[in-house]
């Protein structure tokens, strides 16, 4: 297979898998997928452990759960779902709440019996002291949804954790995705549907681009002149390009960097079957130097037949800023990264025959639901029409 394919994807993560998918099946099309990685599937991507039957998801946790109905038929496509429910624990000076924040957290924190009214009152009242303010930033938010003492026990010093940087100073809209609730539900997603997909992240995003006009080129990097398919050589033949990599780095960071932050996983193995007892443990208190454990075995009880067990995998979460070279996750987003993306972004909208999509491609922060969405979005409005040119 010589021949210049018709399209060239760069990144094999969900958004270039969904604009493949969609331009074969739409108009029959050659399309070759790049990516610098040697698997598919992006920051979804996951890998059975063979000691533990654990299914490990190698950039961090991922749980999918969306209120799209058309996100959800398309993937359904592609996969079963399992009837995994997100839950979360949290472990506080030497006790363990359930999460996110609702009447069960609230009485054993304050060791009350309060009913829903009860607890709402007394948050009503704990929040008072900001009554009237519109919280623009996260400690003022954290303080006005769930009252100081709260705060201060869940929220402070996680959040001192994983960013690194006063709440004082990061955007309200960090947390406004936790649900506070005033009675026992301690389901984490607010989502009509969530699950896990029943053989796996990979068998998942595999059978997306099954196709024999699909062509995936792994560790292959755009700018490696090098490689034929590269940046250069696609513009000078004008072949049609969606680019999910980092939108900075796609223009040699003419305008400066848009900061990210990092994550960085450490492996620990324990010689017993469940050493959590749940699939996320968060870590509250600031002794403890990472955000959150993950047992992988407990995302999948379903598969309890054929997991050791006697052993588990935990990875322990660190958070930390991003350097070039480190995989970039969690967008910072201040003010200023906002009115240099904002340039980028003008500069992307007039780069004829590419078009910018996913996380990277767009410096943002979305769940993998909204990353399907955009891409079906993006095939229909951008790149159809190009292909059709
Ligand atoms: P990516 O998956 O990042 O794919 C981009 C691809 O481009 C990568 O494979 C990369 O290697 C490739 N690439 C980059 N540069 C080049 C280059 N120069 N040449 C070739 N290839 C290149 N979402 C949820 O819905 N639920 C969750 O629980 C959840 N948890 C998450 C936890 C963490 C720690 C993180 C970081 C994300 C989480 N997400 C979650 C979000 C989810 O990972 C993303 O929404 C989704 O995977 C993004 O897909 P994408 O295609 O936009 O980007
Ligand atoms: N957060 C917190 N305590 C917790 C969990 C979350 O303070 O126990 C805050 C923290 O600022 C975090 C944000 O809420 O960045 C979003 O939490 P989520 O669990 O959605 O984080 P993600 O899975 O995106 O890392």
């Amino acid at each position: 297979q010589n021949a210049t394919p018709d399209l060239v994807i760069v990144g094999a993560g969900i958004f270039g898998l969904t604009i493949a998918q969609q331009a074969v099946e739409k108009l029959g099309v050659n399309v070759t997928i790049i990516d610098i990685r040697d698997h598919i599937g992006g920051n979804a991507y996951s890998y059975m452990d063979p000691e533990t039957g654990a299914e490990i998801h190698k950039y961090g946790a991922h749980l999918f759960h969306t209120s799209n109905s058309r996100v959800w038929e398309y993937v359904n496509r592609f996969t079963k779902f399992t009837d995994y429910v997100h839950r979360v624990y949290a472990t506080h000076d030497g006790e363990v709440f359930p999460l996110p924040i609702n009447l069960g957290t609230i009485n054993q924190f304050f060791r009350a019996n309060y009913t829903p009214a009860q607890a709402k009152a007394l948050i009503d009242e704990q929040a008072g002291e900001l009554a009237g303010t519109d919280p623009a930033n996260l400690n003022d938010q954290g303080i006005s949804l769930i009252g100081r003492p709260l705060y201060e026990a869940f929220i402070k010093n996680y959040t001192a954790k994983q960013w690194q940087t006063d709440p004082s100073e990061l955007p309200a809209s960090i947390i406004k995705r936790l649900p506070v609730r005033f009675n026992y539900n301690n389901r984490y997603f607010k989502d009509t549907w969530e699950g896990l997909p029943a053989d796996g992240y990979t068998a998942w995003l595999e059978r997306m681009i099954d196709d024999p006009r699909i062509t995936v080129k792994l560790e292959t990097d755009f700018f490696d002149e090098t490689q034929p398919l590269n940046k250069r050589a696609l513009l000078e033949a004008g072949v049609p390009v969606v680019y999910t990599g980092p939108v900075d780095r796609y223009f040699d960071y003419d305008l400066g960097e848009l900061k990210w932050r990092t994550v960085d996983f450490k492996e620990v193995r324990y010689d017993e079957g469940d050493h959590f007892g749940c699939a996320v443990m968060n870590f509250s208190d600031a002794d403890v130097p990472y955000t959150r454990a993950i047992e992988f075995k407990n995302f999948n009880p379903e598969r309890a037949a054929e997991q050791n067990p006697n052993k588990t995998v935990v990875w322990e979460e660190y958070s930390r800023f991003a350097n070039r070279d480190d995989e970039p996750y969690y967008p910072i987003n201040t003010d200023e990264d906002k009115a240099l993306y904002a340039q980028y972004k003008a500069k992307a909208a007039d780069e004829p025959n590419v078009v910018f999509g996913g996380r990277l491609g767009t410096y943002a922060y979305y769940d993998m639901d909204q990353v399907f969405n955009q891409a079906l979005i993006s095939y229909e409005k951008q790149v159809e029409p190009l292909l059709k040119k």
